[in-house]
């Protein structure tokens, strides 16, 4: 008896660690979004407002998950209210839609600076000599489970959807980017097949983006995505929901490949841009020359 009793007892001490967060998340879930909440989503995510109601049922879901699982942490005397955590997870969650990923199951914390802050960025200089530096950064996703935020950024990013500039997008695609074994530009994708496409046409859009900011060309897509593949994977990502008509028209097989990809059309949620003045054809935007600091 005293040994089927330890049994018992061995297998509840291993289960319950299991058991007990899942039950959790399932009360939380149980739970509505407060209305107070869900109209930061519709003032604060402007796609929510146009979403259809299956979409729009999916993302407080998510919403909801990821405010349970993740600890906000506010940085330099700045207090994380419930608005602002909301508005972050709005945010991060709409590349989760229709998607069957966990909710960034290796993301715990996120980190809130009032506005951008600096970080330590050593420099490999000519034979491998590294000299510590420091720069002011946006935002910053780290594969240790930490994505650090500048609140001033994510409210300019939430207060402009239509410039393809958005912090929040950007760092939790590298968030995404991470789950495949390294930040590479080639996040999971399921079926192997998947990669030959999707690296043919990110590598030739990549690379004609390099020329573009090499020579100081218009672009869809922020420069600032020509560093590396990784970074034109979260340039991309925040391109696609925030300027999708002129991302579809200019990278109509990348458009595709991140609607494939992510499982959203944005162009539904938003009206196509106005046409632009016959005397400036084929312009699609100004250059950002000044490229923000977002790793
Ligand atoms: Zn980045």
């Amino acid at each position: 008896m005293d040994a089927l009793l330890l049994v018992g007892l061995t297998v509840l001490a291993l289960v319950l660690p299991w058991l007990i967060p899942r039950w959790r998340l399932r009360r939380a879930l149980a739970r509505a979004l407060p209305a107070s909440a869900v109209a930061v989503l519709e003032r604060q995510i402007p796609p929510y407002r146009n979403m259809g109601p299956d979409l729009q049922a999916q993302l407080r879901r998510l919403v909801a998950q990821f405010l349970h699982q993740k600890k906000f942490i506010g940085c330099e005397g700045l207090v994380v209210d419930d608005d602002m955590a909301i508005t972050i997870a709005g945010q991060a969650c709409l590349l989760l839609l229709n998607r069957p990923s966990k909710v960034y199951p290796a993301l715990h914390t996120i980190l809130v600076y009032p506005t951008a802050f600096v970080a330590r960025r050593d420099e490999v200089g000519p034979g491998g000599v590294v000299t510590p530096g420091r720069q002011s950064m946006l935002g910053e996703s780290w594969d240790d489970g930490r994505v650090v935020l500048s609140w001033d950024d994510v409210q300019r990013g939430a207060a402009d959807w239509t410039d393809g500039q958005n912090v929040v997008l950007h760092e939790f695609a590298h968030q995404l980017d991470s789950e495949s074994g390294r930040a590479n530009g080639a996040p999971y994708l399921g079926h192997h097949a998947r990669y030959r496409d999707w690296s043919e046409v990110l590598a030739r859009d990549f690379h004609a983006l390099r020329w573009q900011a090499m020579y100081r060309q218009r672009s869809v897509i922020d420069p600032y995505g020509a560093t590396s593949p990784a970074e034109f994977f979260a340039v991309a990502t925040e391109t696609f929901f925030e300027k999708p008509w002129q991302m579809a028209e200019h990278h109509t097989e990348l458009y595709g490949e991140f609607c494939k990809y992510y499982r959203v059309d944005p162009r539904a949620w938003q009206a196509p841009p106005p046409a632009p003045p016959a005397h400036a054809p084929d312009a699609p935007d100004a250059p950002h020359l000044a490229w923000p600091a977002r790793w």
